[in-house]
């Protein structure tokens, strides 16, 4: 069915939301794609619907292509299953909760490794029922502490989420071989320029792990890649435990009053340096969770390269009582191999989301407060900061950093979830097996955003052919008999298998209809105006600009 937007649910904005940080969330709002719900939930209109149909498409037919079956699990989920794992702790508060009438304990699904290895507990029973891979595309929620960047990040985004299931070791890594695939040709046919880095497995556990990032300003991730070999990784990717800090060795406290916020400035200032000043053990609550800037060795922090960073952060003071009464982050902390990446630029300490302390008493603070004595945190950021150039680790040519946005994350999981669960089939001696599993996500509402990010451009959205919302964007100028000829080209390039949209609105200007072809960026406009009465049209290339004027017909064969 052409696409008439006259009749269309669609209304474009000249202006975007005031709290529109991204370009991705400006114009797929302008443009008429999304429209914000509440914080983090967003309605999916016609054209942005059809745009995450696209999305979904191609990574069905990939996903089907590996022998992926689809299937579809509740979002709705007893919570018990995710206590047993550890994960509804170690999610906490992204995890949404709810309870029903009788008191039951539920959470809506942040992703769905525990309700799958049941799924496969109750159906497989034998090695000869493995391996597997099951799928979903399906609504996901995380209650994200910062939910901005539109539907890059949301607290209810659409993910496929894959799980494989294997009898042994070089099954899974067979599994996951096909998904790293499956996930290059998804990302290639979506029209993506992306890296696969290796990344850290984080909450999901396991180890194997890669993450496919788009580049681009608005991303959350930073990224190192090698300009010479193929080395790449995720800034998260190089953690290991160290020695957790000697708690005897601490130096003089020295309170400091909390009742105001202060700026990095006179946080420095409270701390009596300057605010170039370099510290050591300096504390940050990032997304809710106490975390310290680790000192590895003799690098030390620089507090004004941060001031920097984090401008015009307002920087938090938390109080003691944040470390009260948890014992559970008396564990050590993870830091950084010798080389890591630059903290200014982690994700997790992105302006406006970092808190500082040196806490020992309830609202007061300390300087050479002591890790271990005065409070203790489970994970020490690295800060050895890599400059572009530094040498790569693997061939020792220069590196790049870069920012990106996550799009794809592919694990080995191993038996983690297989042994919380027990699922275990039986092999071919008769005897019980333990399976071993693989998840693999990609961001599917994210990759809409992620892919606007990465096309648009100044005049607006730009998409790709293959999730462009139409293949032509036809727009009648509006005079007698335009509107006619618009059409009856709309129907005869529909016939020949084009997807068009065509903008036959009454009492529109031809400047308006224009720009707001541009704005909503199918790949090829074409125009039935001045010459229409000759059969003539011109065509336009949205993103090269590039026009041909030529007969109706033969712009009919060139674009189907
Ligand atoms: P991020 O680091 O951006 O928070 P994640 O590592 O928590 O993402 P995974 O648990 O690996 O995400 O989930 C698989 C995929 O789901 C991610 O690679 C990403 O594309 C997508 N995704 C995760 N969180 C969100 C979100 N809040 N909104 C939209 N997409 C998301
Ligand atoms: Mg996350
Ligand atoms: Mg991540
Ligand atoms: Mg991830």
């Amino acid at each position: 069915m052409v696409q008439l937007m006259s009749r269309m649910l669609l209304k474009t904005l000249r202006d975007a939301p005031a709290d529109a940080e991204t370009v991705s969330h400006r114009l797929l709002v302008r443009a008429g794609y999304v429209r914000r719900s509440s914080a983090g939930v967003w309605t999916w209109l016609p054209l942005g619907k059809r745009v995450l149909e696209n999305v979904a498409r191609v990574v069905r037919e990939e996903m089907d292509a590996i022998g992926g079956q689809e299937v579809l699990l509740p979002a709705l989920l007893p919570r018990e299953p995710y206590e047993a794992t550890g994960r509804a702790g170690e999610y906490g508060d992204l995890l949404f909760q709810l309870t029903d009438r009788k008191g039951s304990a539920y959470v809506l699904g942040p992703t769905h490794e525990e309700i799958f290895t049941q799924v496969v507990k109750d159906q497989a029973t034998s090695y000869k029922d493995l391996p597997v891979i099951l799928y979903q595309i399906q609504t996901k929620y995380r209650d994200e502490a910062r939910p901005r960047s539109g539907v890059l990040r949301g607290r209810e985004f659409q993910m496929k989420d894959a799980y494989s299931f294997d009898t042994d070791d070089a099954g899974l890594a067979e599994s996951y071989r096909l998904h790293r695939e499956a996930y290059v040709r998804i990302f290639t046919r979506l029209g993506f320029d992306y890296r696969v880095v290796s990344a850290v497995s984080g909450a999901m556990g396991g180890s194997a792990s890669e993450e496919f990032l788009a580049p681009a300003a608005a991303g959350e991730d930073t990224f190192v890649q090698c300009t010479s070999c193929a080395y790449a990784a995720n800034t998260e990717a190089v953690t290991t435990t160290v020695p957790a800090a000697d708690p005897a060795a601490h130096g003089p406290l020295e309170e400091l009053d909390t009742s105001d916020t202060p700026t990095i400035d006179t946080l420095a200032a409270h701390l009596g340096v300057p605010a170039s000043a370099t510290l050591k053990n300096l504390l940050v609550k990032v997304d809710g969770e106490i975390t310290a800037v680790g000192v590895p060795g003799d690098r030390e922090v620089d507090l004004g390269k941060l001031a920097e960073h984090l401008a015009p952060a307002t920087v938090e003071l938390v109080t003691a009582e944040d470390f009260t009464g948890r014992p559970d982050l008396v564990r050590g902390y993870i830091g950084p191999q010798r080389r890591s990446f630059p903290y200014l630029a982690d994700p997790r300490i992105a302006p406006g989301t970092a808190w500082i302390t040196g806490a020992n008493k309830p609202g007061k603070h300390a300087r050479d407060v002591v890790c271990g004595r005065d409070f203790t945190v489970d994970r020490y950021l690295d800060v050895v900061v890599v400059e572009p150039g530094d040498p790569c680790p693997s061939c020792g040519a220069g590196l790049e950093i870069g920012r990106a946005i996550e799009i794809g994350h592919i694990f080995q999981l191993g038996r983690k979830y297989a042994d919380a669960f027990g699922l275990d089939v039986l092999g071919k001696d008769g005897k019980p097996v333990r399976v071993t599993m693989g998840s693999y996500g990609i961001g599917i509402s994210r990759a809409v955003a992620a892919l606007a990010e990465q096309t648009a451009d100044e005049r607006g959205l730009c998409w790709p052919r293959e999730v462009a919302p139409a293949d032509v964007h036809v727009v009648a100028a509006g005079k007698a008999g335009q509107t006619e000829l618009a059409l009856e080209i709309a129907a005869k390039l529909e016939a020949a298998g084009a997807r068009v949209l065509v903008d036959d609105r009454a009492g529109v200007s031809p400047g308006v209809k224009f720009t707001d072809a541009e704005l909503i960026g199918v790949p090829t406009i074409m125009v039935v105006g001045r010459r229409a009465a000759e059969g003539v049209v011109e065509l336009k290339d949205r993103r090269t600009g590039e026009r041909t004027e030529l007969p109706a017909d033969q712009a009919v064969v060139r674009l189907t």
